[in-house]
């Protein structure tokens, strides 16, 4: 019996909008990257330090488009660290940062998404923030994620004619959404299309009908855990939940989000415990067996309790005011959810 190879991939890149208002380089690594804030740093280091603590690696999509504003010095900060205790390292791209970049052979393209170009300019950008990768000290990248999951078939052609081997840029919760990639809901953990083997976001089903990307922001404790027990027990391949290098922080990042950060803890703890679950990066995935997509079925009690958790944490977190009694009620809600 194989196991389930889980993949926890964390969106690293540093922040255009903060480039914009004026920060600089360092500025930038701290809140994006670092993830320091008033409570201390929730960011990526902190990230491998818990992984590290439970026996697990994480993969992380880093965005080298930075490095054409920036300089190519911050994207060695960010990759390094993440090579040389034993994480993985792989392709993220947002196409904003042409706009800014000045003396570059393509800052004359300009898009959203990568799906944004002809397939000609794709292989070209991708060829390039390949390079701008392995020249900060990654390997050569195996799996590519599109910012914004905003990638088209054409993306796929262009990883194809590269080499990159597989993409996670499809997210099947997210299809209304700026992922153009031409495939249905419904596709399994693995597949291959258009010469490139398709790693989707995983996601569960919050409500009949409905789905939610296995996004740890997005699931509470207990709907992580069971979609991961549920992946094991119907032998799914692989199964991957998508995070960020600021994820761990309130949305204005000016503190720590202790909701997420105990659904992080929760999940390294489920992922670690369960003998059919095995963490791995895409450089060990050979995710050759065939299955068919049955998602985690709804259960409306779990879905109505995150959506408490999350009204508990956009208020608590996110507005920033909190009464005694709604703190009280708060205490006794997260003792229910930490589950
Ligand atoms: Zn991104």
């Amino acid at each position: 019996m194989m196991a389930t190879k889980v993949q926890y991939t964390v969106d690293t890149e540093l922040s255009l909008k903060l480039f914009q208002e004026g920060a600089s380089a360092q500025e930038n690594f701290d809140s994006s990257i670092a993830g320091k804030c008033r409570d201390g740093e929730f960011g990526i280091f902190y990230q491998m330090d818990r992984l590290e603590a439970f026996g697990l690696t994480g993969v992380f999509f880093v965005d080298p488009m930075p490095a054409l504003v920036y300089g190519p010095a911050v994207v060695s900060r960010i990759v390094e660290p993440i090579i040389r205790r034993g994480h993985e390292v792989q392709l993220h791209i947002h196409t904003e940062w042409l706009e800014f970049a000045r003396d570059h052979e393509l800052s004359h393209l300009r898009g959203r998404n990568i799906a944004d170009f002809s397939l000609d300019d794709q292989v070209r950008l991708l060829d390039q923030a390949r390079a701008l990768l392995m020249i900060a000290g990654a390997p050569r990248p195996t799996a590519f994620r599109a910012g914004n999951f905003g990638a088209n078939d054409d993306t796929l052609r262009a990883l194809s004619t590269l080499g990159v081997q597989y993409d996670s840029s499809f997210n099947p919760a997210f299809l209304t959404g700026e992922c153009a990639i031409d495939l249905p809901p419904e596709t399994p953990p693995f597949a291959e299309h258009l010469g490139v083997g398709i790693i989707p976001v995983s996601f569960i089903e919050d409500r009949p009908g409905s789905i939610r990307a296995a996004q740890l922001c997005a699931l509470s404790a207990w709907e992580m855990r069971d979609a991961l027990s549920h992946a094991a027990q119907h032998d799914w391949p692989c199964f991957t939940i998508v995070s960020h290098s600021f994820e761990l922080l309130s949305r204005d990042r000016t503190r720590c989000n202790p909701i997420v950060t105990r659904r992080f803890e929760a999940m390294c703890s489920n992922i670690a415990e369960q003998a059919k679950l095995e963490d791995t990066g895409f450089h060990a995935l050979s995710p050759r067996r065939k299955s068919s997509l049955t998602a985690v079925p709804a259960n409306l009690v779990r879905t109505a309790l995150r959506y408490g958790e999350q009204a508990v944490s956009r208020i608590r977190y996110e507005v920033g005011i909190a009464s005694t009694i709604f703190l009280n009620e708060m205490a006794a809600f997260e003792s229910l959810v930490a589950v």
